[in-house]
């Protein structure tokens, strides 16, 4: 190609460029075509005589989605293909049917004419309606959440290959998959943009990694939703073009850095998600100074990721894939931490938590550095938790007042203090847990006060969640310290599934302070001497348990 017919080339791309944004910009309509916000000059949706109407410029914007499609299928599978026709007619082939828009003004459907009633001219646009549009696979839709019309497409492939295992879904507008692991045996796929005209199971025998596909559509919502049953967890992966109505998910136990951010040790913590649970093997390097995480059993297709962090100790991240099966991250330090791995999901996700480092012989307040503590006040607002057998003695205020006291008994102590709720407002447990997970404290203690219906119950529980050893450390502590503080009595450390501890991925207790259904325990707790003894006693074995290296 000479010089001159590359200078042309590009001036002529330049301009194609210059007119499609310039287009964009002059567009004060907007639509979603399929999952995709896109711009019209003139009104997209038209309502007329009691008849629903889309534009035909709506239709023919998803030719371009073929088009600028990279990762994308290949022309023969793509759902939408653009063929323009000499005189000025343009034909779009959507989903199986042809689509003609000619200069003149005629619309045809797989070679037919539309009716005169099919079409409409407003303001030199010319819209099609509903029975015509619905023959090429559309759904008019309405998203409430981003306010606009959605032109939702049908799906028209959906095909399953056991050999790598992978789905692969066709879609004539532009979808955005979301895949969610729902148990070991579930995966539910949310299409937004895209609705199923077909929705009959498909069931694959043997020892498939997919055993079966269900289905279902919304097309009144513009979504479908793709309900994967495997005999065993494998893991997942969605790969999505958003220019073009394709996604393929590929199974295996695929590794993916989730995030990374300053936690409230003031150090970088990692999170780690991987497909399915995996084993993984930490390793504190010195000169240089590192922290070395492997995972095995593993899949890694991104390229080798230098990212630089220069947060606390930490300069850089790496992530790369030396060997094959294993996913090796390391964390190069300006100088020695220490750290900690909190895992979840039944070890499918990793917390690679660092901290200030601590020596062995190390004073008790410079073994509280950087280790948080997390108070939770349980109820408040509109849940005021159980009612006193005192009049105007409430749980969720006395949990606050406790809470106030601990966070001072352990801010004397030296520690960072940080509460799920401060004030009497209602909190819910997943906001409390999203929280917690978030800035990872170092403990995490809720605090309540109990009843029950015998009214000579008397006495403090502590419970930890049952496969927590480490929460079970922390609640033998605390217990033993709050009863010794206040004298009351010992109603044991126990297990229970209470939310607050089944989500916390930290070490986590939850104290029942006393009964409110009590007489005498609901005065002792209504009365603030009492409720700094009760603090004094959690904070004392919280500090026991942090300085103790556990
Ligand atoms: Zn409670």
């Amino acid at each position: 190609m000479s010089i001159l017919r590359r200078c042309l080339l590009a001036l002529l791309l330049l301009a194609a460029a210059l007119a499609l944004t310039s287009a964009a910009k002059a567009g004060s309509y907007y639509m979603l075509l399929g999952s995709r916000v896109t711009s019209f000059d003139h009104p997209p949706v038209l309502l007329s005589a009691g008849r629903v109407y889309i534009t035909v410029a709506a239709l023919s914007e998803l030719k371009t989605f073929a088009a600028r499609s990279t990762a994308a299928p290949k022309q023969a599978d793509s759902a939408v293909a653009a063929q323009p026709v000499a005189g000025g007619t343009a034909s779009y082939s959507i989903a199986g049917h042809t689509l003609a828009v000619s200069g003149g003004g005629a619309v045809t459907l797989d070679g037919h004419p539309l009716d005169k009633d099919e079409l409409l001219a407003h303001g030199g646009e010319r819209y099609i309606a509903q029975a015509a549009y619905e023959r090429l696979g559309m759904k008019l839709a309405y998203s409430s959440i981003q306010k606009l019309y959605q032109l939702a497409g049908v799906v028209t492939r959906i095909d399953y290959v056991a050999d790598p295992p992978a789905l692969t879904l066709i879609c004539a507008t532009p979808v955005s998959v979301e895949g969610v692991q729902e148990d070991d045996e579930r995966i539910t796929l949310a299409v937004e943009g895209g609705w199923l005209a077909d929705s009959t199971a498909r069931e694959f025998g043997g020892d498939a990694t997919v055993s079966r596909l269900g289905f279902k559509s919304q097309p009144e919502l513009g979504r479908s939703f793709i309900f994967i049953r495997q005999p065993r967890r494998s893991g997942f992966k969605v790969n999505s073009d958003p220019y073009v109505g394709f996604a393929r998910i590929k199974f295996g136990n695929y590794f993916q850095l989730a995030s990374w951010q300053q936690s409230s040790s003031g150090e970088i913590s990692l999170n780690v998600q991987l497909g399915a649970p995996s084993k993984m093997e930490t390793q504190l390097l010195d000169s240089p100074p590192r922290l070395v995480a492997d995972f095995s059993g593993v899949l890694y297709e991104d390229a080798t990721r230098n990212i630089n962090v220069n947060v606390g100790r930490v300069k850089q991240i790496r992530v790369g894939s030396p060997i094959g099966g294993r996913v090796r991250v390391v964390l190069d330090l300006s100088e020695l931490a220490d750290y900690r791995v909190l895992e979840n999901d039944g070890g499918a996700r990793y917390y690679i938590q660092l901290l200030p480092p601590v020596g062995q012989t190390a004073a008790p307040a410079a073994r509280r550095l950087g280790r948080t503590v997390m108070i939770d006040a349980g109820h408040g607002g509109s849940d005021p938790g159980a009612p006193g057998v005192l009049s105007g003695v409430w749980e969720a205020s006395l949990n606050l007042r406790i809470a106030n006291m601990l966070a001072k008994q352990l801010d004397q102590l030296g520690y960072s203090v940080l509460f799920t709720r401060t004030s009497d407002r209602f909190t819910s447990l997943g906001t409390r847990t999203d929280y917690a997970n978030s800035v990872l404290p170092y403990v995490f203690v809720s605090v309540h006060c109990n009843s029950i219906e015998q009214p000579d119950f008397t006495g403090i529980m502590t419970f930890h969640y049952a496969t927590s050893p480490a929460g079970a450390q922390l609640a033998a502590l605390v217990h033993e310290e709050v009863l010794a503080a206040t004298g009351a009595t010992d109603k044991g450390v126990r297990t229970a599934d209470f939310f607050v501890l089944r989500e916390t991925v930290m070490p986590s207790v939850l104290v029942e302070c006393g009964f409110l259904t009590n007489e005498d325990e609901c005065r002792k707790l209504a009365d603030s001497t009492y409720d700094q003894l009760v603090a004094a006693g959690i904070a004392r074995g919280i500090d026991r348990y942090i300085t103790g290296g556990f």
